[in-house]
């Protein structure tokens, strides 16, 4: 038997009484009542406020009692909050009071409004619990609300509102709630391929991924988390806030929008609190590396570091060898980081690197052969592709690569569609039966009895038990009969040039007099000053890279102003949407610097 079972069974032994997060949090309350649950750095740097467990659970506790006086058991919850303790506190309250939290994004803004509306609509919330600052937007939201739409109440939570529930009467806790099928939250998808469905998630998806996570993080040692993940998505939900409450470690966390100023109050936080695990997609690991000069690096040490997440969107070769080559002198070691692989429907983790003490796996495959399906070792003279190994399936869980067609298991080393199964799985989508059915009981051909399976929509292959992900079956450009994965355009288009926005790029296939062609978008940074000569030459080195590695010469390359291509509220590229904008000819055009002869004009 071996360490990693030994932790396993120990894990799952301290955690077998409870049912739901409410639970997880009685029970710290009562054993470790005066450490420190999270930790919020307000600036983004020394401002700091903590929140112990006991706090937590009484804050969360007493506002329970007050939702309760006016939510029947179930009603929708949606939480608009800013993210930061309050968040947290009102989350559990949620909990507490046998109600549906609906985690969103704040309705700040036009794109967040009409996100905001269409959540609300879907949900049928009957409350919103928001930052006071929105009182005076009350009748501009609730109008955004369509016609046939219920309108919610509001709970504005102004200055000092969740710091005032202290001086409330303390509130008897009633038994603890006994169902794991409760549904305890309903994590809206970020909207990458469509529009964001609603899944459901029962109190046991929710303790379940919290203790595959926890088995994944080794019991060795008491960890200390960092997060600036928007804790409205499930990846800074389930894989920052509720795991930490769940493994009794102190998560310290600070804004999305104070990462993106300024990406090094990340790893300073890193260093100040000595965090031993931390996450980021694999964009916030290149912005990092993009605006943090090498003197600054010098006064971090990133020594403690023992896990550093990476999933949520493609893991890239270049952007962990960047990582690691600047961050390496500030005591980073590659063997922090886990790349993983997952999604709303399994309320998050699938897959991630297992050990601890070794850099991920990774493989160089032939481009050609992946093109067609079939995974060959690459040559010296032909392009070749790295993929980063996304590591083994979570316990207790089951992952079977499937042809799509025919839902059959494929052999190891060839592409199919990832299904799963297992206590993570969520309930289906909310209001939307039929994509339940096909996406969530899904049975491979021949055997009714085993399953249901999750359908992922996302394609990879199984090598030496390890999971490598190709991309999207909705994103796939078939050209020729062969599978071109746009991200690997994108990422040959993106190392063309310097002036070419870092994630800055889409590729997704036009139809056009009934053919297929490529299309490219690449934002220009205006930083880069580019005339329309220059313009003209990053397009052709664009084209000429794209045939040179994938032998297919794109029908446009469209350079475009920064912020153009659209993305999601988790930063993902929305090739769909992008696709229909340029369709209908509204992508923006990149402006050349005017030449010094029409300037003289
Ligand atoms: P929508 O379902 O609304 O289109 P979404 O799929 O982006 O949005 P999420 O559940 O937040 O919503 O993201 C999960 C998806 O992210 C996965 O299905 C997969 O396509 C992608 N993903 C997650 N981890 C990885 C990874 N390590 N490598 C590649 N892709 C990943
Ligand atoms: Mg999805």
């Amino acid at each position: 038997i071996s360490t990693a079972a030994i932790a396993a069974t120990a894990a799952a032994a301290v955690h077998a009484q409870d049912v739901d997060m409410d639970a997880v949090l009685r029970r710290r309350a009562t054993a470790t009542p005066d450490e420190v649950a999270m930790r919020f750095l307000r600036n983004g740097e020394d401002d700091v406020v903590d929140l112990t467990y006991r706090q937590l659970d009484q804050r969360a506790a007493r506002l329970a009692h007050q939702l309760r006086q006016q939510l029947a058991p179930g009603a929708r919850v949606l939480l608009v909050l800013e993210p930061g303790l309050n968040y947290v506190t009102a989350l559990f309250a949620i909990f507490k009071a046998g109600a549906t939290a609906v985690p969103s994004f704040p309705p700040v803004g036009t794109r967040a409004v009409s996100r905001f509306a269409s959540i609300c609509n879907d949900c049928g919330a009957e409350l919103v619990i928001a930052e006071g600052s929105l009182r005076a937007a009350e009748e501009r939201l609730n109008a955004a609300l369509s016609a046939e739409g219920k309108v919610p109440a509001w709970l504005f939570a102004g200055a000092d509102f969740f710091e005032a529930l202290d001086a409330r009467p303390e509130v008897a806790q009633g038994a603890p709630n006994a169902d794991p099928d409760f549904p305890a939250l309903l994590q809206y998808t970020s909207g990458s391929t469509g529009d964001p469905k609603g899944v459901i998630l029962s109190a046991g998806n929710l303790i379940s991924n919290s203790r595959v996570l926890d088995i994944r993080m080794g019991t060795a040692e008491k960890h200390v988390g960092f997060t600036w993940l928007p804790p409205y998505h499930d990846m800074g939900l389930m894989g920052a806030l509720l795991l930490s409450v769940y493994s009794g470690f102190t998560l310290v966390m600070m804004t999305p929008a104070h990462f993106v100023q300024r990406p090094l109050r990340w790893l300073k936080g890193l260093s100040k609190y000595r965090v031993t695990s931390s996450v980021g997609p694999n964009f916030a690991l290149d912005l990092c590396v993009d605006t943090i000069t090498d003197e600054e690096v010098d006064g971090l040490d990133l020594s403690s570091l023992k896990l550093l997440f990476c999933g949520a969107e493609p893991v890239r070769q270049a952007t962990l060898d960047r990582f690691a080559e600047k961050f390496g002198p500030a005591g980073f070691s590659s063997t922090a980081y886990v790349p993983c692989y997952g999604l709303a429907e399994a309320t998050l983790f699938i897959s991630g690197k297992a050990d601890s003490n070794a850099v991920p796996h990774r493989i160089l495959l032939d481009q050609a052969s992946l093109a067609a399906g079939v995974i060959a070792p690459a040559t010296l003279d032909a392009p070749a592709t790295a993929i980063i190994s996304c590591g083994t399936v979570a316990t207790d869980h089951v992952m079977v690569i499937v042809d799509p067609e025919t839902r059959e298991p494929v052999p190891e080393g060839t592409v199919g569609e990832i299904w799963f199964k297992g206590a993570s799985v969520a309930q289906g989508y909310l209001n939307k039966p039929e994509a339940s059915d096909e996406v969530f009981r899904a049975h491979l051909a021949g055997d009714p009895q085993d399953g249901p399976y999750l359908r992922t929509g996302d394609l990879g292959f199984m090598m030496d038990d390890e999971l490598y992900i190709t991309g999207r079956i909705k994103d796939v450009i078939i050209f020729a009969g062969r599978n071109l994965y746009p991200q690997d355009i994108e990422a040959v288009a993106q190392a063309c040039h310097p002036a070419i926005r870092t994630n800055g790029v889409a590729a997704f296939a036009v139809t056009r007099d009934d053919k297929e062609h490529l299309v490219v978008v690449a934002e220009i940074l205006r930083s880069a000053k580019l005339n329309a000569e220059d313009l003209e030459n990053v397009e052709d080195a664009i084209a000429a890279a794209i045939t040179l590695s994938h032998g297919v010469a794109p029908h446009t390359v469209h350079l475009a102003p920064v912020s153009t291509i659209p993305l999601t509220t988790s930063g993902k590229v929305r090739r769909s949407a992008c696709r229909d904008a340029f369709n209908a000819g509204a992508l923006a055009v990149a402006k050349p610097r005017p030449t010094p002869a029409a300037a003289a004009e």
